[in-house]
C-alpha cells in the first residue's frame, strides 16, 4: 500500500457523542485499485467512522484527505459529490417509490419543470440491474420487497453514482450465495477499474477471501492493518476478540458447555408445529424442548421469516401450533405476546422499533399489560422495570 498514494485517508479521526467519545484517533487508509476489508464486533466504530466518511458526522477532528488533498468532509450530498458512496447497514430507500424510481432519486431525467421521464428512468434501471446480473421486479414498491432485495436494491443505488471511494456496510448478511457472488464480482470488477472499496462484514472468511488489505477495529481503535495474505482466520478471530480470547480460554472461566442444559427429549415442547405454516406458504413439523436453540435455515425466499411471523401471530396461518402442550390460534402478535411468545423481527427498524419514542417505551411496550392494570400508565413500575432488563 505504500508504494501507491492512499485515496482515502483518515488520520487521527475522532467522534463523540453527547461527549462519549467512541472513535479514538482513528488511522485508515484505502487504495485506490483495492477492496478493503474492515471488520471489528460490533460497536467497534466500523459503521460511525464510516459515516463520518460519508458527511453525517461534521463535528468530527482529525484530518481526512482524497487522494492526497485535505477534504471537510460537512454534508452527505459533500462526501457525495467528492465521490464517496456508502451503502448503509440500515436502508435508505423511499418504501413507497417503485425500485426504478428509489435507483434514479436525486437524478430523474425531467421532461419540463415537472415530468420525470418515467420510460427513461425504467430503462435505465433495467439496464443497471441488468449489467449488475441482480434479479429485482423494477415496478414494485420498495416497502413490498423483501429484505434481501431491499438490500440489493440500496446496493444498486450506491453502485450507480460514479463513486471513487465505495462502502458497503455489512451488505451480505441477508443474500443468498448467488447474490453475494455477483456483489463480490461487482466490487472487484470496480477496483480493478480503480475504485477504493471498503467491505465490511462479519464473514471472516469471506473477508480473507475476496479482500486486498484487512484492517482491524477494536473499541474505537484501529488494531491491526496488514494485507489479507498475511492473516490466518484465526489470528484475523484474535484480533477482533483481543483480552476476551484470552478470558474464554482462561480454564477458571465458566466454560460454556458447562452452562448448556440437558435436553429433556421426553418433557412436553416449549412449542410444537404440525402441519403449521404460514397461509398460502408450504407447511412444517417443528418440535421445540425447553432448553433448546433451534435453527432455521435457508435462502432467501424459502419461507424462514413468514413461519416464524405466523407462529408468532403477525401473519395468518393454517395447521396446529401448541405452546407447552396446548393448541393455540393467535389471531394477533399482541395475543402471542400475552402467550409468552415474542418475534425479534429482521428489519428491527421498520418493524422491531417505534423510531421517535424513547427507548424505555420502546422495551416496555410489548409487557405494558403489566404495568396498567387500570388501563392508564403505572410510570414508576414501569420505569423500574425497563431499568433492570437494561
Ligand atoms: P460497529 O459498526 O463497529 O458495530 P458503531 O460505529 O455502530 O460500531 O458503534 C460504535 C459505538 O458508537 C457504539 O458504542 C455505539 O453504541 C455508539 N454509537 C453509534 N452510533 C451512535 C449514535 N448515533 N448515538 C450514540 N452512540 C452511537
Ligand atoms: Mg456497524
Amino acid at each position: 500500500m505504500e508504494a501507491r498514494q492512499a485515496k482515502v485517508s483518515m488520520r487521527g479521526v475522532r467522534k463523540s457523542f453527547l461527549g462519549n467519545e467512541v472513535l479514538h484517533g482513528v488511522d485508515f487508509d484505502v487504495a485506490a485499485g483495492q477492496i478493503h476489508g474492515l471488520v471489528g464486533h460490533n460497536g467497534a466504530g466500523k459503521s460511525t467512522l464510516m459515516k463520518v466518511l460519508a458527511g453525517l458526522y461534521p463535528d468530527y477532528a482529525g484530518e481526512v484527505l482524497l487522494g492526497g488533498q485535505p477534504v471537510q468532509l460537512t454534508s452527505p450530498g459533500e462526501a457525495l459529490q467528492l465521490g464517496i458512496a456508502v451503502i448503509y447497514q440500515e436502508f435508505a430507500l423511499i418504501p413507497h417509490l417503485d425500485v426504478a424510481a428509489n435507483l434514479a432519486l436525486g437524478r430523474e431525467t425531467r421532461r419540463g419543470q415537472l415530468w420525470i421521464a418515467n420510460a427513461k428512468m425504467r430503462s435505465d434501471a433495467k439496464e443497471l440491474l441488468e449489467r449488475l446480473d441482480f434479479n429485482i421486479p423494477l415496478d414494485v414498491e420498495v416497502a413490498k420487497l423483501s429484505v434481501a432485495h431491499q438490500q440489493l436494491t440500496e446496493i444498486a443505488k450506491a453502485l450507480s453514482r460514479q463513486a471513487s471511494v465505495l462502502v458497503m456496510d455489512e451488505p451480505t448478511a441477508r443474500l443468498a450465495p448467488a447474490e453475494r457472488q455477483a456483489l463480490f464480482a461487482v466490487a472487484r470488477r470496480l477496483a480493478d477499474q480503480g475504485t477504493a472499496v471498503v467491505y465490511i462484514s462479519h464473514f471472516l472468511e469471506e473477508v480473507l477471501d475476496i479482500c486486498d488489505v484487512v484492517t482491524v477495529m477494536r473499541d474505537g481503535e484501529v488494531v491491526a492493518s496488514r494485507s489479507a495474505a498475511d492473516f490466518t482466520l484465526a489470528e484475523l478471530s484474535q484480533e477482533i476478540v483481543g483480552d476476551k480470547f484470552a478470558q474464554i480460554q482462561d480454564p477458571q472461566s465458566v466454560s460454556l458447555a458447562e452452562q448448556v442444559p440437558e435436553i429433556d427429549e421426553l418433557a412436553t415442547p416449549a412449542l410444537e408445529l404440525a402441519a403449521f405454516g404460514a397461509k398460502g406458504r408450504p407447511p412444517s413439523n417443528l418440535v421445540l424442548h425447553p432448553g433448546e436453540i433451534l435453527g432455521l435455515a435457508g435462502l432467501v425466499g424459502s419461507g424462514r421469516t413468514s413461519l416464524v411471523e405466523a407462529i408468532c401471530g403477525a401473519r395468518r396461518s393454517k395447521g396446529t401450533l401448541k405452546l407447552a402442550g396446548r393448541q393455540v390460534n393467535f389471531r394477533s402478535a399482541a395475543a402471542a405476546v400475552a402467550a409468552g411468545l415474542v418475534l425479534v423481527p429482521e428489519d428491527r427498524k421498520h418493524r422491531g422499533l417505534v423510531l421517535m419514542r424513547p427507548v424505555g417505551e420502546n422495551i416496555a411496550l410489548s409487557a405494558l399489560r403489566q404495568f396498567s392494570a387500570t388501563g392508564f400508565l403505572k410510570a414508576k413500575n414501569c420505569n423500574s422495570a425497563v431499568a433492570k432488563a437494561i
